[in-house]
Protein backbone atom coordinates (compact mmCIF):
# COMPACT_ATOMS: atom_id res chain seq x y z
CA UNK A 1 0.00 0.00 0.00
CA UNK A 2 1.72 3.29 -0.79
CA UNK A 3 1.53 6.40 1.03
CA UNK A 4 0.29 9.89 0.02
CA UNK A 5 2.89 11.40 -2.21
CA UNK A 6 3.33 14.30 0.76
CA UNK A 7 3.82 12.10 3.65
CA UNK A 8 6.72 13.44 4.07
CA UNK A 9 5.55 16.93 4.95
CA UNK A 10 2.79 15.12 7.17
CA UNK A 11 3.02 15.25 11.19
CA UNK A 12 3.09 11.46 11.35
CA UNK A 13 6.19 11.29 9.80
CA UNK A 14 8.10 14.04 11.26
CA UNK A 15 7.10 12.28 14.50
CA UNK A 16 8.01 9.16 13.57
CA UNK A 17 11.22 10.15 12.26
CA UNK A 18 11.95 11.57 15.05
CA UNK A 19 10.87 8.74 17.03
CA UNK A 20 13.75 6.81 14.93
CA UNK A 21 16.40 9.16 16.37
CA UNK A 22 15.01 8.28 19.95
CA UNK A 23 15.09 5.04 19.91
CA UNK A 24 18.61 5.27 18.39
CA UNK A 25 19.57 7.01 21.52
CA UNK A 26 17.98 4.44 23.64
CA UNK A 27 19.38 1.93 21.92
CA UNK A 28 22.74 3.42 22.69
CA UNK A 29 22.87 4.11 26.21
CA UNK A 30 22.01 0.79 26.71
CA UNK A 31 24.68 -0.52 24.29
CA UNK A 32 27.52 2.12 24.57
CA UNK A 33 29.76 0.03 22.05
CA UNK A 34 26.60 -0.57 19.70
CA UNK A 35 26.36 0.45 15.76
CA UNK A 36 23.77 2.26 14.39
CA UNK A 37 22.66 1.76 10.57
CA UNK A 38 19.66 3.42 9.34
CA UNK A 39 16.70 4.67 10.48
CA UNK A 40 13.57 5.83 7.93
CA UNK A 41 10.02 6.72 8.71
CA UNK A 42 7.57 3.88 7.24
CA UNK A 43 4.04 3.34 6.58
CA UNK A 44 2.71 3.47 10.29
CA UNK A 45 5.75 3.73 12.02
CA UNK A 46 9.77 3.68 11.61
CA UNK A 47 12.73 1.58 12.45
CA UNK A 48 16.15 1.61 13.17
CA UNK A 49 18.89 -1.24 12.49
CA UNK A 50 21.28 -1.94 14.78
CA UNK A 51 24.48 -3.64 15.00
CA UNK A 52 24.75 -5.01 18.84
CA UNK A 53 26.72 -7.71 20.61
CA UNK A 54 23.83 -10.00 21.29
CA UNK A 55 20.05 -11.09 20.23
CA UNK A 56 17.56 -8.09 21.38
CA UNK A 57 14.68 -9.98 23.59
CA UNK A 58 11.27 -8.77 24.61
CA UNK A 59 12.52 -7.25 27.66
CA UNK A 60 15.14 -5.08 25.69
CA UNK A 61 12.36 -3.71 23.87
CA UNK A 62 9.93 -2.90 27.04
CA UNK A 63 13.62 -1.09 27.99
CA UNK A 64 14.10 1.15 25.18
CA UNK A 65 10.62 1.48 24.73
CA UNK A 66 10.56 3.04 28.77
CA UNK A 67 14.34 5.29 27.61
CA UNK A 68 12.16 6.48 24.61
CA UNK A 69 9.64 8.14 27.11
CA UNK A 70 11.77 9.69 29.00
CA UNK A 71 13.76 11.20 26.30
CA UNK A 72 11.00 12.43 24.66
CA UNK A 73 9.51 13.52 28.31
CA UNK A 74 12.44 15.84 28.17
CA UNK A 75 11.51 17.98 25.23
CA UNK A 76 14.90 18.33 23.08
CA UNK A 77 14.91 19.95 20.36
CA UNK A 78 16.59 19.17 16.71
CA UNK A 79 19.98 21.33 16.28
CA UNK A 80 20.87 21.10 11.87
CA UNK A 81 24.39 21.40 10.58
CA UNK A 82 26.30 21.07 7.37
CA UNK A 83 28.99 18.87 7.54
CA UNK A 84 32.55 18.62 5.30
CA UNK A 85 32.81 14.86 4.69
CA UNK A 86 36.22 14.40 7.10
CA UNK A 87 34.36 16.40 9.78
CA UNK A 88 31.62 14.11 9.82
CA UNK A 89 34.05 11.22 9.33
CA UNK A 90 35.95 12.21 12.02
CA UNK A 91 32.51 12.57 14.38
CA UNK A 92 31.16 9.27 12.86
CA UNK A 93 34.38 7.45 13.93
CA UNK A 94 33.59 4.37 15.62
CA UNK A 95 30.23 3.98 13.39
CA UNK A 96 31.52 1.93 10.41
CA UNK A 97 28.15 2.13 8.84
CA UNK A 98 27.90 5.71 8.90
CA UNK A 99 31.05 5.90 7.30
CA UNK A 100 30.61 3.81 4.66
CA UNK A 101 27.07 5.95 4.01
CA UNK A 102 29.44 9.15 4.12
CA UNK A 103 31.76 8.05 1.90
CA UNK A 104 28.68 6.74 -0.34
CA UNK A 105 27.72 10.72 -0.28
CA UNK A 106 30.82 11.58 -0.83
CA UNK A 107 31.40 9.74 -4.22
CA UNK A 108 27.98 10.90 -4.52
CA UNK A 109 24.70 8.75 -6.07
CA UNK A 110 23.23 8.28 -2.56
CA UNK A 111 21.91 9.86 0.08
CA UNK A 112 21.77 8.91 3.54
CA UNK A 113 19.55 5.92 3.62
CA UNK A 114 21.81 4.40 1.02
CA UNK A 115 19.50 5.56 -1.17
CA UNK A 116 19.92 6.27 -5.09
CA UNK A 117 19.50 10.01 -5.38
CA UNK A 118 18.12 11.88 -8.46
CA UNK A 119 20.74 12.77 -10.80
CA UNK A 120 20.54 16.71 -10.45
CA UNK A 121 20.81 16.36 -6.23
CA UNK A 122 24.33 17.12 -5.26
CA UNK A 123 24.95 15.11 -1.91
CA UNK A 124 25.78 17.66 1.33
CA UNK A 125 26.01 15.96 4.33
CA UNK A 126 23.91 17.76 7.17
CA UNK A 127 23.13 15.88 10.67
CA UNK A 128 20.36 16.64 13.38
CA UNK A 129 21.69 16.52 16.86
CA UNK A 130 19.02 16.12 19.88
CA UNK A 131 20.47 15.30 23.31
CA UNK A 132 23.30 13.30 23.16
CA UNK A 133 22.62 11.89 19.93
CA UNK A 134 23.58 13.32 16.38
CA UNK A 135 22.95 11.34 13.20
CA UNK A 136 23.41 11.65 9.57
CA UNK A 137 20.08 13.17 8.49
CA UNK A 138 18.26 15.35 6.04
CA UNK A 139 15.07 15.72 8.51
CA UNK A 140 12.60 16.82 8.63
CA UNK A 141 11.65 16.06 12.66
CA UNK A 142 9.46 17.74 14.80
CA UNK A 143 10.08 21.12 16.17
CA UNK A 144 11.39 19.80 19.68
CA UNK A 145 10.38 16.27 21.39
CA UNK A 146 7.43 17.88 23.51
CA UNK A 147 4.98 17.85 19.78
CA UNK A 148 5.41 13.85 20.56
CA UNK A 149 2.63 12.25 23.02
CA UNK A 150 4.64 9.75 25.10
CA UNK A 151 1.68 7.66 24.95
CA UNK A 152 1.48 7.50 21.14
CA UNK A 153 4.23 5.06 20.52
CA UNK A 154 4.83 1.60 20.78
CA UNK A 155 7.78 -1.08 20.02
CA UNK A 156 6.66 -3.94 18.38
CA UNK A 157 9.19 -6.03 16.97
CA UNK A 158 12.88 -7.25 16.35
CA UNK A 159 13.66 -9.02 12.64
CA UNK A 160 16.79 -9.74 11.30
CA UNK A 161 17.74 -7.17 8.40
CA UNK A 162 21.12 -7.13 6.37
CA UNK A 163 22.88 -3.95 5.49
CA UNK A 164 22.04 -2.49 2.53
CA UNK A 165 19.70 -5.19 2.09
CA UNK A 166 22.64 -7.75 0.83
CA UNK A 167 22.67 -10.94 2.32
CA UNK A 168 26.51 -11.26 2.05
CA UNK A 169 27.04 -8.05 3.88
CA UNK A 170 26.58 -7.95 7.84
CA UNK A 171 23.56 -9.03 9.58
CA UNK A 172 21.80 -6.49 11.77
CA UNK A 173 18.68 -6.44 14.06
CA UNK A 174 15.49 -3.83 13.33
CA UNK A 175 13.58 -2.79 15.71
CA UNK A 176 10.04 -2.00 14.43
CA UNK A 177 8.26 0.83 16.12
CA UNK A 178 4.71 2.27 15.37
CA UNK A 179 3.62 6.25 16.29
CA UNK A 180 0.77 8.06 16.07
CA UNK A 181 -0.59 11.44 17.07
CA UNK A 182 -1.95 10.31 20.07
CA UNK A 183 -2.82 7.25 22.51
CA UNK A 184 -6.35 6.79 20.68
CA UNK A 185 -5.05 6.50 17.23
CA UNK A 186 -2.04 4.12 18.52
CA UNK A 187 -4.74 1.70 20.25
CA UNK A 188 -6.78 1.73 17.46
CA UNK A 189 -3.45 0.68 15.57
CA UNK A 190 -2.66 -1.89 17.77
CA UNK A 191 -6.29 -3.41 17.91
CA UNK A 192 -6.59 -3.66 13.87
CA UNK A 193 -3.21 -4.98 14.17
CA UNK A 194 -4.52 -7.95 16.38
CA UNK A 195 -6.97 -8.56 13.98
CA UNK A 196 -5.28 -8.74 10.91
CA UNK A 197 -2.83 -11.26 13.07
CA UNK A 198 -6.20 -13.60 14.00
CA UNK A 199 -6.74 -13.22 9.94
CA UNK A 200 -3.51 -13.85 8.44
CA UNK A 201 -4.43 -16.14 5.95
CA UNK A 202 -1.36 -17.88 6.24
CA UNK A 203 -2.47 -19.14 9.47
CA UNK A 204 -6.05 -19.85 8.08
CA UNK A 205 -4.72 -21.22 5.20
CA UNK A 206 -3.13 -24.03 7.58
CA UNK A 207 -5.91 -24.27 10.05
CA UNK A 208 -8.52 -24.32 7.61
CA UNK A 209 -6.59 -27.19 5.34
CA UNK A 210 -6.48 -25.03 2.26
CA UNK A 211 -3.00 -24.78 0.38
CA UNK A 212 0.60 -24.91 1.46
CA UNK A 213 3.59 -23.92 0.49
CA UNK A 214 6.84 -25.79 0.57
CA UNK A 215 10.18 -23.93 -0.21
CA UNK A 216 12.47 -26.53 0.61
CA UNK A 217 10.86 -29.54 -1.44
CA UNK A 218 9.15 -27.49 -4.43
CA UNK A 219 10.65 -24.05 -4.38
CA UNK A 220 10.34 -20.76 -2.89
CA UNK A 221 6.86 -18.56 -4.16
CA UNK A 222 5.04 -22.02 -5.31
CA UNK A 223 1.91 -22.75 -3.94
CA UNK A 224 -0.12 -25.71 -3.54
CA UNK A 225 -3.62 -25.99 -3.40
CA UNK A 226 -5.39 -28.11 -1.34
CA UNK A 227 -8.79 -29.93 -1.75
CA UNK A 228 -11.04 -27.74 0.09
CA UNK A 229 -8.85 -24.51 -1.21
CA UNK A 230 -8.98 -25.95 -4.95
CA UNK A 231 -12.77 -26.15 -4.93
CA UNK A 232 -12.89 -22.59 -3.98
CA UNK A 233 -10.64 -21.85 -7.12
CA UNK A 234 -13.38 -23.61 -9.02
CA UNK A 235 -16.14 -22.00 -7.64
CA UNK A 236 -14.58 -18.54 -7.93
CA UNK A 237 -13.17 -19.47 -11.26
CA UNK A 238 -16.67 -20.71 -12.99
CA UNK A 239 -18.61 -17.86 -11.63
CA UNK A 240 -16.32 -15.63 -13.02
CA UNK A 241 -16.10 -17.33 -16.26
CA UNK A 242 -20.21 -17.63 -16.78
CA UNK A 243 -20.04 -13.73 -15.62
CA UNK A 244 -17.69 -13.07 -18.30
CA UNK A 245 -19.91 -14.98 -21.09
CA UNK A 246 -22.97 -13.34 -19.85
CA UNK A 247 -21.47 -10.04 -20.86
CA UNK A 248 -19.99 -10.45 -23.81
CA UNK A 249 -16.23 -12.17 -23.15
CA UNK A 250 -14.86 -14.92 -25.49
CA UNK A 251 -12.75 -16.74 -23.29
CA UNK A 252 -9.36 -17.83 -24.54
CA UNK A 253 -6.70 -20.10 -23.64
CA UNK A 254 -3.07 -20.07 -24.08
CA UNK A 255 0.32 -21.47 -23.60
CA UNK A 256 2.52 -20.86 -20.40
CA UNK A 257 5.99 -20.30 -22.66
CA UNK A 258 6.91 -18.75 -25.63
CA UNK A 259 9.31 -18.15 -27.95
CA UNK A 260 11.96 -15.51 -27.52
CA UNK A 261 11.11 -13.75 -30.78
CA UNK A 262 7.39 -13.43 -29.41
CA UNK A 263 8.90 -11.50 -26.75
CA UNK A 264 11.11 -9.48 -28.29
CA UNK A 265 8.32 -8.16 -30.54
CA UNK A 266 6.17 -7.03 -27.30
CA UNK A 267 9.51 -5.31 -25.21
CA UNK A 268 9.12 -7.40 -22.62
CA UNK A 269 13.02 -8.70 -22.99
CA UNK A 270 13.62 -5.04 -23.34
CA UNK A 271 11.86 -3.80 -20.53
CA UNK A 272 10.73 -6.23 -18.45
CA UNK A 273 13.84 -9.14 -18.75
CA UNK A 274 14.63 -8.68 -14.40
CA UNK A 275 10.89 -10.25 -13.95
CA UNK A 276 11.40 -13.12 -16.23
CA UNK A 277 12.96 -16.69 -15.68
CA UNK A 278 15.94 -17.16 -17.97
CA UNK A 279 15.02 -19.32 -21.07
CA UNK A 280 14.97 -22.62 -22.12
CA UNK A 281 15.95 -24.71 -25.09
CA UNK A 282 13.45 -26.25 -27.61
CA UNK A 283 14.71 -27.29 -30.99
CA UNK A 284 17.62 -24.47 -30.60
CA UNK A 285 15.30 -21.77 -30.16
CA UNK A 286 14.69 -20.17 -26.96
CA UNK A 287 11.66 -20.01 -25.23
CA UNK A 288 10.49 -18.41 -22.18
CA UNK A 289 7.76 -19.39 -19.16
CA UNK A 290 5.41 -16.28 -19.74
CA UNK A 291 5.36 -12.88 -17.66
CA UNK A 292 1.68 -11.95 -18.86
CA UNK A 293 -0.19 -12.79 -21.13
CA UNK A 294 -0.97 -9.92 -23.85
CA UNK A 295 0.94 -11.11 -26.48
CA UNK A 296 -0.72 -14.33 -26.78
CA UNK A 297 -4.30 -12.88 -27.07
CA UNK A 298 -2.85 -10.54 -29.77
CA UNK A 299 -1.94 -13.14 -31.70
CA UNK A 300 -5.36 -14.65 -31.31
CA UNK A 301 -6.55 -11.68 -32.73
CA UNK A 302 -4.18 -11.33 -34.93
CA UNK A 303 -5.30 -14.66 -37.02
CA UNK A 304 -7.29 -13.09 -38.79
CA UNK A 305 -8.42 -10.10 -40.58
CA UNK A 306 -10.94 -7.89 -38.26
CA UNK A 307 -13.83 -5.83 -39.41
CA UNK A 308 -15.04 -3.08 -37.61
CA UNK A 309 -18.18 -4.85 -37.27
CA UNK A 310 -16.30 -7.27 -35.08
CA UNK A 311 -15.18 -5.23 -32.62
CA UNK A 312 -15.12 -4.60 -29.85
CA UNK A 313 -13.28 -7.78 -29.07
CA UNK A 314 -12.72 -9.07 -25.71
CA UNK A 315 -10.57 -12.04 -24.74
CA UNK A 316 -10.78 -13.65 -21.00
CA UNK A 317 -8.44 -16.09 -19.83
CA UNK A 318 -7.30 -17.43 -15.92
CA UNK A 319 -4.05 -16.96 -17.33
CA UNK A 320 -0.76 -18.56 -15.31
CA UNK A 321 2.15 -16.87 -15.47
CA UNK A 322 5.74 -16.74 -13.58
CA UNK A 323 7.29 -13.28 -12.42
CA UNK A 324 10.45 -13.21 -10.43
CA UNK A 325 10.49 -11.80 -7.56
CA UNK A 326 13.42 -11.59 -4.60
CA UNK A 327 12.96 -14.21 -2.01
CA UNK A 328 12.83 -11.67 0.72
CA UNK A 329 9.53 -10.05 -1.17
CA UNK A 330 7.60 -13.18 -1.24
CA UNK A 331 4.85 -13.52 1.25
CA UNK A 332 1.91 -16.61 1.74
CA UNK A 333 -0.43 -16.07 -1.24
CA UNK A 334 -0.09 -12.40 -1.59
CA UNK A 335 3.40 -12.20 -3.17
CA UNK A 336 4.42 -14.97 -5.04
CA UNK A 337 6.41 -16.20 -8.33
CA UNK A 338 3.65 -18.47 -10.30
CA UNK A 339 0.38 -17.03 -10.30
CA UNK A 340 -2.91 -16.90 -12.28
CA UNK A 341 -4.42 -13.72 -13.72
CA UNK A 342 -8.22 -13.06 -14.35
CA UNK A 343 -6.56 -11.03 -17.37
CA UNK A 344 -8.67 -10.08 -20.40
CA UNK A 345 -7.99 -7.99 -23.21
CA UNK A 346 -10.39 -5.70 -25.27
CA UNK A 347 -9.67 -4.35 -28.76
CA UNK A 348 -11.84 -1.35 -29.54
CA UNK A 349 -12.51 1.20 -32.32
CA UNK A 350 -11.49 4.64 -30.94
CA UNK A 351 -14.92 5.52 -31.53
CA UNK A 352 -16.08 2.86 -29.40
CA UNK A 353 -13.55 3.94 -26.17
CA UNK A 354 -16.15 5.47 -24.04
CA UNK A 355 -18.60 3.11 -23.97
CA UNK A 356 -16.12 0.17 -23.67
CA UNK A 357 -14.62 2.14 -20.65
CA UNK A 358 -18.34 2.34 -19.16
CA UNK A 359 -18.82 -0.94 -19.07
CA UNK A 360 -15.43 -2.25 -18.61
CA UNK A 361 -15.87 0.06 -15.37
CA UNK A 362 -19.48 -1.44 -14.66
CA UNK A 363 -18.55 -4.72 -15.00
CA UNK A 364 -15.64 -4.50 -12.10
CA UNK A 365 -17.58 -3.07 -9.55
CA UNK A 366 -20.57 -5.73 -10.35
CA UNK A 367 -17.65 -8.51 -10.11
CA UNK A 368 -16.02 -6.86 -7.05
CA UNK A 369 -19.17 -6.73 -5.29
CA UNK A 370 -20.11 -10.68 -6.15
CA UNK A 371 -17.53 -11.46 -3.76
CA UNK A 372 -18.46 -8.90 -0.91
CA UNK A 373 -16.52 -5.85 -1.55
CA UNK A 374 -18.55 -2.71 -0.85
CA UNK A 375 -16.12 -0.11 -0.59
CA UNK A 376 -14.59 0.61 -3.77
CA UNK A 377 -11.90 3.75 -4.41
CA UNK A 378 -10.89 4.27 -8.08
CA UNK A 379 -7.89 5.80 -9.23
CA UNK A 380 -6.51 7.63 -12.30
CA UNK A 381 -3.33 7.74 -13.86
CA UNK A 382 -2.48 9.87 -16.35
CA UNK A 383 0.60 10.84 -19.29
CA UNK A 384 4.07 10.70 -17.05
CA UNK A 385 6.11 14.06 -17.98
CA UNK A 386 8.73 12.37 -19.09
CA UNK A 387 8.96 9.91 -21.94
CA UNK A 388 5.49 7.99 -23.04
CA UNK A 389 4.31 6.42 -26.11
CA UNK A 390 0.99 7.49 -28.31
CA UNK A 391 0.27 10.31 -29.79
CA UNK A 392 -0.78 13.40 -27.44
CA UNK A 393 -4.47 13.42 -28.96
CA UNK A 394 -4.59 9.72 -28.40
CA UNK A 395 -3.52 10.38 -24.80
CA UNK A 396 -6.37 13.25 -24.32
CA UNK A 397 -9.48 11.03 -25.88
CA UNK A 398 -8.43 7.91 -23.44
CA UNK A 399 -7.92 10.50 -20.22
CA UNK A 400 -11.19 12.28 -20.82
CA UNK A 401 -12.67 8.55 -21.33
CA UNK A 402 -11.25 6.95 -18.47
CA UNK A 403 -12.66 10.23 -16.63
CA UNK A 404 -15.53 10.68 -17.92
CA UNK A 405 -16.58 7.22 -17.26
CA UNK A 406 -15.29 7.59 -13.82
CA UNK A 407 -17.83 10.30 -12.92
CA UNK A 408 -20.94 8.50 -14.54
CA UNK A 409 -19.95 5.61 -12.27
CA UNK A 410 -20.42 7.64 -9.16
CA UNK A 411 -17.40 6.14 -7.80
CA UNK A 412 -15.26 8.41 -6.08
CA UNK A 413 -11.79 8.81 -7.28
CA UNK A 414 -8.33 10.24 -7.13
CA UNK A 415 -6.47 11.60 -9.79
CA UNK A 416 -2.45 11.06 -9.88
CA UNK A 417 -1.14 13.44 -12.82
CA UNK A 418 1.58 11.79 -14.20
CA UNK A 419 1.55 8.44 -12.53
CA UNK A 420 0.62 6.59 -15.98
CA UNK A 421 2.43 3.79 -17.85
CA UNK A 422 4.53 5.41 -20.42
CA UNK A 423 2.17 3.65 -23.07
CA UNK A 424 -1.41 4.51 -21.69
CA UNK A 425 -3.52 5.79 -18.63
CA UNK A 426 -5.03 3.39 -16.51
CA UNK A 427 -7.85 3.71 -14.07
CA UNK A 428 -7.20 1.21 -10.57
CA UNK A 429 -9.84 0.45 -8.08
CA UNK A 430 -9.04 -0.14 -4.13
CA UNK A 431 -11.49 -2.14 -1.88
CA UNK A 432 -11.76 -1.51 1.34
CA UNK A 433 -11.39 -4.69 3.61
CA UNK A 434 -13.43 -5.72 7.06
CA UNK A 435 -10.88 -4.13 9.32
CA UNK A 436 -10.28 -1.38 6.87
CA UNK A 437 -7.17 -1.79 5.06
CA UNK A 438 -7.04 -0.84 1.52
CA UNK A 439 -5.67 -3.22 -1.10
CA UNK A 440 -5.09 -2.73 -5.01
CA UNK A 441 -7.27 -5.41 -7.14
CA UNK A 442 -8.31 -4.11 -10.23
CA UNK A 443 -6.89 -2.45 -13.27
CA UNK A 444 -8.03 -1.10 -16.58
CA UNK A 445 -4.96 0.04 -18.50
CA UNK A 446 -5.11 1.94 -21.93
CA UNK A 447 -2.01 0.34 -24.00
CA UNK A 448 -0.63 2.48 -27.32
CA UNK A 449 2.43 0.53 -27.61
CA UNK A 450 1.44 -2.89 -28.06
CA UNK A 451 -0.88 -2.57 -31.06
CA UNK A 452 1.41 -0.57 -32.51
CA UNK A 453 4.49 -3.24 -31.72
CA UNK A 454 1.84 -6.09 -33.42
CA UNK A 455 1.18 -3.70 -35.82
CA UNK A 456 -2.68 -4.90 -35.36
CA UNK A 457 -5.54 -3.16 -37.53
CA UNK A 458 -9.05 -3.55 -38.17
CA UNK A 459 -10.47 -2.46 -41.25
CA UNK A 460 -12.43 0.38 -41.18
CA UNK A 461 -16.62 1.34 -43.10
CA UNK A 462 -13.65 3.15 -45.15
CA UNK A 463 -11.98 -0.54 -45.98
CA UNK A 464 -8.94 1.20 -44.97
CA UNK A 465 -6.85 -0.70 -42.46
CA UNK A 466 -7.17 1.29 -38.57
CA UNK A 467 -4.99 0.84 -35.27
CA UNK A 468 -7.57 -0.45 -32.77
CA UNK A 469 -7.14 0.52 -29.22
CA UNK A 470 -6.14 -2.19 -26.69
CA UNK A 471 -7.07 -2.37 -22.66
CA UNK A 472 -5.40 -4.46 -20.30
CA UNK A 473 -7.96 -5.09 -17.89
CA UNK A 474 -7.48 -7.52 -14.46
CA UNK A 475 -10.53 -7.44 -11.86
CA UNK A 476 -8.95 -9.60 -8.99
CA UNK A 477 -5.68 -9.28 -10.38
CA UNK A 478 -3.77 -13.09 -8.78
CA UNK A 479 -6.19 -15.70 -7.89
CA UNK A 480 -3.52 -16.27 -5.10
CA UNK A 481 -3.52 -12.83 -4.19
CA UNK A 482 -6.93 -12.35 -4.09
CA UNK A 483 -7.57 -15.67 -2.50
CA UNK A 484 -5.40 -14.26 0.45
CA UNK A 485 -7.55 -11.27 0.48
CA UNK A 486 -10.39 -13.06 0.58
CA UNK A 487 -9.58 -15.13 3.38
CA UNK A 488 -8.38 -12.14 5.66
CA UNK A 489 -11.45 -9.53 4.38
CA UNK A 490 -13.71 -12.90 5.71
CA UNK A 491 -11.24 -14.12 8.17
CA UNK A 492 -12.32 -17.66 7.18
CA UNK A 493 -15.79 -17.50 7.24
CA UNK A 494 -16.81 -17.11 3.79
CA UNK A 495 -20.09 -16.47 2.43
CA UNK A 496 -22.04 -19.55 1.89
CA UNK A 497 -21.68 -20.12 -1.93
CA UNK A 498 -17.58 -20.09 -1.36
CA UNK A 499 -17.49 -22.23 1.70
CA UNK A 500 -15.86 -25.48 0.71
CA UNK A 501 -18.33 -27.43 2.94
CA UNK A 502 -21.71 -25.61 3.79
CA UNK A 503 -23.21 -27.87 6.56
CA UNK A 504 -21.93 -30.57 8.93
CA UNK A 505 -24.49 -32.81 10.36
CA UNK A 506 -23.94 -33.64 13.87
CA UNK A 507 -25.44 -37.15 14.94
CA UNK A 508 -25.72 -36.69 18.97
CA UNK A 509 -25.16 -40.34 19.10
CA UNK A 510 -24.17 -44.09 17.33
CA UNK A 511 -27.72 -44.37 16.59
CA UNK A 512 -28.43 -41.30 15.02
CA UNK A 513 -25.61 -41.96 11.94
CA UNK A 514 -27.67 -43.53 9.89
CA UNK A 515 -30.38 -40.75 9.71
CA UNK A 516 -27.73 -38.53 9.82
CA UNK A 517 -26.31 -40.26 6.19
CA UNK A 518 -29.87 -40.03 4.91
CA UNK A 519 -30.10 -36.48 5.56
CA UNK A 520 -26.25 -35.65 4.24
CA UNK A 521 -27.08 -37.72 0.34
CA UNK A 522 -30.18 -35.93 0.28
CA UNK A 523 -28.67 -32.21 0.64
CA UNK A 524 -25.53 -32.88 -1.71
CA UNK A 525 -28.50 -34.16 -3.96
CA UNK A 526 -29.97 -30.36 -3.97
CA UNK A 527 -26.74 -29.09 -4.17
CA UNK A 528 -25.44 -28.72 -0.96
CA UNK A 529 -21.90 -29.43 0.23
CA UNK A 530 -22.53 -31.54 3.30
CA UNK A 531 -20.75 -34.08 5.68
CA UNK A 532 -21.89 -35.93 8.26
CA UNK A 533 -18.99 -35.81 11.60
CA UNK A 534 -19.31 -39.30 12.59
CA UNK A 535 -16.00 -39.41 14.50
CA UNK A 536 -16.37 -40.01 18.24
CA UNK A 537 -16.47 -36.84 19.78
CA UNK A 538 -18.82 -35.65 22.03
CA UNK A 539 -21.80 -33.53 20.57
CA UNK A 540 -20.03 -30.13 22.08
CA UNK A 541 -16.81 -30.94 20.80
CA UNK A 542 -18.05 -31.73 17.20
CA UNK A 543 -19.76 -28.06 17.38
CA UNK A 544 -17.05 -26.43 18.26
CA UNK A 545 -14.66 -28.14 15.44
CA UNK A 546 -17.28 -27.37 13.10
CA UNK A 547 -16.90 -23.40 14.44
CA UNK A 548 -13.48 -23.76 13.83
CA UNK A 549 -13.98 -24.90 10.46
CA UNK A 550 -16.49 -21.71 9.59
CA UNK A 551 -18.80 -23.98 8.42
CA UNK A 552 -22.12 -21.71 7.88
CA UNK A 553 -24.49 -24.41 8.97
CA UNK A 554 -24.14 -27.08 11.82
CA UNK A 555 -27.15 -29.69 11.87
CA UNK A 556 -27.75 -31.47 14.91
CA UNK A 557 -29.42 -34.78 14.75
CA UNK A 558 -30.92 -37.04 17.82
CA UNK A 559 -33.79 -38.94 18.49
CA UNK A 560 -36.38 -36.01 18.27
CA UNK A 561 -34.85 -34.58 14.99
CA UNK A 562 -34.91 -37.94 13.69
CA UNK A 563 -38.63 -39.33 14.93
CA UNK A 564 -39.49 -35.68 13.43
CA UNK A 565 -37.52 -36.41 10.18
CA UNK A 566 -36.25 -32.78 10.95
CA UNK A 567 -32.23 -31.04 11.55
CA UNK A 568 -31.62 -28.50 14.95
CA UNK A 569 -30.08 -25.64 12.39
CA UNK A 570 -27.26 -23.90 14.68
CA UNK A 571 -25.09 -21.03 12.53
CA UNK A 572 -21.35 -20.40 12.74
CA UNK A 573 -21.69 -17.23 14.52
CA UNK A 574 -23.48 -19.48 17.57
CA UNK A 575 -27.36 -18.52 16.28
CA UNK A 576 -30.08 -21.52 17.00
CA UNK A 577 -32.56 -21.17 14.24
CA UNK A 578 -33.98 -24.14 15.98
CA UNK A 579 -35.67 -27.43 14.16
CA UNK A 580 -35.79 -27.06 10.69
CA UNK A 581 -37.38 -29.89 8.04
CA UNK A 582 -34.83 -31.11 5.27
CA UNK A 583 -37.01 -29.14 2.71
CA UNK A 584 -36.87 -26.07 4.98
CA UNK A 585 -33.33 -26.16 5.64
CA UNK A 586 -32.04 -27.01 2.32
CA UNK A 587 -33.95 -23.42 0.71
CA UNK A 588 -32.52 -21.70 3.68
CA UNK A 589 -29.12 -22.80 2.38
CA UNK A 590 -29.47 -22.79 -1.48
CA UNK A 591 -31.16 -18.81 -1.38
CA UNK A 592 -28.20 -17.90 1.06
CA UNK A 593 -25.99 -19.59 -1.78
CA UNK A 594 -27.79 -17.47 -4.56
CA UNK A 595 -28.01 -14.37 -3.03
CA UNK A 596 -24.22 -14.90 -1.93
CA UNK A 597 -25.03 -13.99 1.35
CA UNK A 598 -21.99 -14.43 4.05
ZN1 LIG B 1 16.24 12.32 10.99
ZN1 LIG C 1 -2.25 -7.43 -20.74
Amino acid sequence: MSQPENYESTQLYKIRHSLAHVMAQAVLEMFPNGKVAIGPPIEDGFYYDFDLPRALTSDDLAAIEKRMRNIVKQRHTFAFRELSADAAKKLFVDQPYKIELIEGLEAGGLDDNGEPLPEDQKPVITTYKHDTFEDLCKGPHVEDLGKINPKSFRLLSVAGAYWRGDEKRAQLQRIYGTAWENSQELQDYLHKLAEAKKRDHRKLGKELDLFSSDSDEIGNGLILWHPKGALMRHLIEEFYRNEHLKNGYDLVSTPHIGRGKLWQTSGHLDFYKEGMYSSMEIDEQDYYLKPMNCPFHIMVYKNSKRSYRELPMRYSEWGTVYRYERSGTLHGLLRVRGFTQDDAHHFVRPDQLDEEIDFTLKFSVHMLRSFGFEDIQAYLSTQPAEKSVGAAADWRKAESALEASLKRSGLSYELDAGGGAFYGPKIDLKIKDAIGRAWQLSTIQVDFNLPERFDMTFIGQDGQEHRPFMVHRALLGSLERFFGILVEHYAGAFPVWLAPVQAILIPIADRHIEYANKVCDSLKEAGIRAEVDDGGDRMGNKIRKAQGQKIPYMLVVGDKEMDAEEVAVRLRNGEDLGPKSVAAFSEIALQAVADKLA
